[in-house]
């Protein structure tokens, strides 16, 4: 199981054990819930990850503009794209060693000498590098779409069936004689990933089995699980002096209420319009007539704009001030 750089995993209903391999050693052998997977990758901040990424794109540029590449280029953006990985790997280990495992894979290629060889690959190691960021948008786009429909066959058949090829891929795995989980002996099914979109798209499809919903918290504009089938409006996430939405936002929202504030709809209205961008943008496969809005500039703002709001209701910050961060973007 040892071979290949990347995630193996076990799976049974939420929870799932993965081993992580990096050259031919295990690091780390842990057991996640797939619903808190899925949704703490959407919380990384992956604006200066873009921001490099288009300076990578910018290195493939052919040198006379027309179709001349130098071996130099070349390991520029090959190690660009190691030390892009790495830096991911710093808060996201998951993330970090799949982009890894698919760029050592892309570079371990037969080297003709032909310019068209070095275009290739350097073209298929920027699409592995965007790869997370148009993925996060989709699963984004699909978990917050359950919060709109009330059951899970209506989301399933509404949204999820008709876009079906998106989840349509292979998942390779293979067959051990040892249980993940207790390690006991077993024949037991391990898939492996050694690519982003692959792995995440899997834990959705694991997740989607489950018929959990996922609601968005109206406190931090954050996408969560609920814990049960009760009625639960907020999450558990803290978000400030160690409480956590739940346990300030009932509070906040009787305010709100009594308040009746035009600047709350404001950013009710502000929210909507922004995605919507973000889906004008994705939608277009990056056309250069739609203004560039991604996934990674919405939740930038949403993220700011949300604390924001707690803090003008909580007398912290003023109406201008709340109002100037609406209209940011
Ligand atoms: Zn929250």
């Amino acid at each position: 199981m040892t071979d290949k750089n990347g995630i193996y995993l076990s799976v049974d209903g939420d929870d799932a054990v993965r081993v992580i391999i990096e050259n031919n050693i295990k690091i780390q052998t842990d057991r996640i819930k797939i619903s808190e997977e899925l949704i703490g990758e959407l919380e990384f901040d992956l604006s200066n990850y873009e921001a490099v990424l288009d300076r990578i794109i910018e290195e493939t540029e052919p040198l006379d503009g027309i179709g001349e590449y130098s071996e130099e280029q070349f390991s520029n953006v090959s190690n660009a794209a190691l030390e892009l990985a790495d830096g991911v790997r710093e808060n996201d280990l998951t993330s970090g060693i799949l982009l890894r495992a698919t760029v050592n894979k892309l570079l371990d290629f037969e080297d003709d000498g032909t310019a068209m060889c070095l275009m290739t690959t350097m073209s298929n190691i920027v699409d592995a590098l965007r790869e997370p960021l148009d993925t996060r948008y989709i699963l984004y786009k699909y978990l917050k779409s359950r919060s709109e429909f009330d059951t899970h066959e209506e989301w399933l058949w509404k949204n999820i069936l008709s876009e079906g090829y998106f989840f349509r891929r292979d998942y390779p795995y293979e067959i051990i004689n040892y249980d993940l989980f207790t390690n006991e002996p077993k024949l037991s099914q391990v898939f492996f990933f050694d690519n982003y979109a692959d792995y995440f798209v899997f834990l959705f499809l694991k997740f989607a089995k489950q018929q959990k919903r996922v609601l968005e918290c109206p406190c931090c504009g954050k996408l969560f699980v609920p814990k049960s089938n009760r009625a639960e409006i907020y999450c558990d996430r803290i978000i400030v002096d160690g409480k956590t939405c739940k346990q300030i936002a009932p509070k906040l929202a009787r305010k709100l209420k009594q308040r009746n504030d035009p600047l709350l709809e404001e950013y009710e209205r502000a929210k909507n319009r922004n995605y919507k961008r973000v889906e004008r943008f994705e939608n277009s496969g990056g056309s250069r007539t739609v203004m560039r809005y991604t996934f990674d500039d919405y939740k930038a703002w949403l993220d700011k704009v949300s604390e924001i709001k707690r803090l003008y209701l909580q007398g912290k910050v003023t109406a201008d001030e709340f109002k100037s961060a609406i209209l940011s973007s």
